[in-house]
């Protein structure tokens, strides 16, 4: 089935410019990008994002470094996206994620963690939609 997920270089990886090397490991990976764009977080929006979390010990940590430096958020898209893209950045803390992942090569802790991933198709829809309107997914 052909997916769309929402893909977010986080603050840690743009501060190493590390962008390039992760955005050619996706597209070697085969997952298409269809949408691309550099922002800084709000706080507000950091918050909504991650609304999910918020009764977590880690809540306010995680907005506050969503939001310390720019990020690039992408739509990514092919035969099974949102699965792909989650085995490709391998597991939330680097120290479990397989060899040859995103977070095992480029993470720097479990917070620091480099990329997001939508985990299933609703939040696909709704993370793709938080940041991007129809007309910019152009690809
Ligand atoms: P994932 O990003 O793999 O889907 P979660 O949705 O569980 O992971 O968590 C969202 C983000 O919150 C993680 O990517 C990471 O940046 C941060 N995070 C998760 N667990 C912890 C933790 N135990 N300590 C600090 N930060 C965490
Ligand atoms: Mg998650």
């Amino acid at each position: 089935m052909i997916q769309q997920t929402l893909s977010i270089i986080k603050p840690d990886a743009v501060a190493r410019s590390l962008q390039g090397e992760i955005l050619a490991m996706i597209q070697k990976s085969g997952l298409r990008i269809v949408a691309m764009k550099m922002i800084r977080l709000t706080r507000a929006q950091a918050e909504a994002f991650y609304e999910v979390h918020k009764d977590r010990p880690f809540y306010a940590d995680l907005v506050e470094y969503m939001t310390s430096g720019p990020v690039v958020c992408s739509v990514l898209e092919g035969e099974n996206a949102i699965a792909a893209y989650r085995t490709l950045m391998g597991a939330t803390n680097p120290a479990n994620a397989a060899e040859g992942t995103i977070r095992r090569l480029y993470a720097e802790s479990v917070q620091a963690n480099a990329v997001h991933g939508s985990d299933a198709p609703e939040t696909a829809a709704r993370e793709v939609a938080f940041f991007f309107s129809r007309t910019e997914i152009a690809g």
